[in-house]
């Protein structure tokens, strides 16, 4: 099988506990499949990138072993490669620019009786949907996908299925749960779920593991998918790692940077990465190259066990 792995870190911060989990379970998998493994840099939200949190992140990742087999993508340098996806939805009627603000999407839900919100987001009612009358003479802001035509011309079935190769069977209707969602923010800035789509596919990805708080794009990401043409790959979503509060560590909770200057540090940040996927601790192995070769037959074994229990 041809397997084609990456690791996407969006530059917010160095990496930390929890970014590293996802960036060693996603090269183990590469390796356990005798497949490549990329890295992407998602710096497609230019001000929420930290200047040199791309370099920092490329140096700690590589102080763990962790190299990408090809050439670094950056999004910030895709913005053609995206326009031309938008292009193509907007030719199939796919894709409606959208006037509305937030607070006019809070105002028509509520006025629609809806108290809908997910992730603090309400769900978008389609104001701007051509058959609704388009923009209404306002000045166009955001773009945004029509989730219902979609459906609609693929022949797709509004409830989404799709198996997590960790978390097993797993269902969402997007046009409920999420509405018409953005391609192009009213910022301008293109949205994470277009950019990952036409770059996971630009660079021949068949296989996703990221971490579980991703989990929930993977609907909104296949349904893309299906609007571009494009193939869906496998996905794989790795365990959280929790801060002392509960809460999933993030750099937007203030999750410490891992220092990685030493080998030993390294190693140490890697056994503790490796608890967390259920991986063996080898205490034989005294360097970061000993340990990762200790751990791909490891996940490859685990990845047979878990297949067996869902079949
Ligand atoms: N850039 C995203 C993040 O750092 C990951 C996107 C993905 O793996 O699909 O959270």
């Amino acid at each position: 099988m041809s397997y084609i792995g990456r690791f996407a870190p969006s530059p917010t911060g160095p990496l930390h506990a929890g970014s590293l989990v996802a960036a060693l379970a996603s090269w183990l998998d590469a390796r356990a499949h005798h497949g490549r493994w990329l890295v992407r840099i998602e710096d497609v939200d230019g001000p929420r990138c930290q200047p040199g949190a791309d370099t920092a992140i490329l140096r700690q990742l590589a102080a763990c072993g962790l190299v990408s087999d090809g050439p670094v993508l950056w999004q910030s340098q895709r913005g053609a490669a995206y326009q031309t996806a938008l292009e193509q939805l907007q030719a199939h009627g796919l894709a409606y620019p959208c006037a509305c603000t937030r607070k006019a999407i809070a105002t028509a839900q509520a006025a629609r009786g809806q108290a809908h919100q997910r992730h603090h987001e309400w769900v978008y009612p389609g104001t701007c949907r051509p058959e609704h009358g388009g923009l209404h003479g306002q000045p166009a802001r955001a773009w945004r996908l029509h989730v219902e035509a979609c459906t609609r011309r693929l022949h797709w079935p509004a409830v989404q299925h799709w198996t997590d190769r960790r978390l097993g069977p797993q269902q969402q209707d997007v046009a409920t749960d999420v509405g018409d969602f953005v391609l192009r923010r009213a910022d301008g800035l293109w949205a994470y779920q277009l950019a990952v789509v036409v770059d996971d596919a630009a660079q021949g990805i068949t296989h996703i593991v990221r971490g579980e708080d991703l989990t929930d794009n993977t609907a909104r990401q296949r349904l893309l998918q299906a609007a571009l043409g494009l193939p869906h790959p496998q996905y794989l979503h790795t365990p959280l790692v929790r801060g002392p509060d509960g809460e999933k560590l993030s750099k937007q909770h203030g999750a410490p940077a891992l220092v990685l200057d030493t080998p030993a540090q390294a190693l140490a940040a890697l056994n503790t990465a490796a608890a967390v996927l259920g991986l063996p601790v080898n205490s034989t192995a005294t360097t970061v190259a000993q340990a990762l070769a200790h751990w791909v037959p490891a996940w490859a074994g685990s990845l047979q066990c878990r297949a067996t229990h869902t079949r």
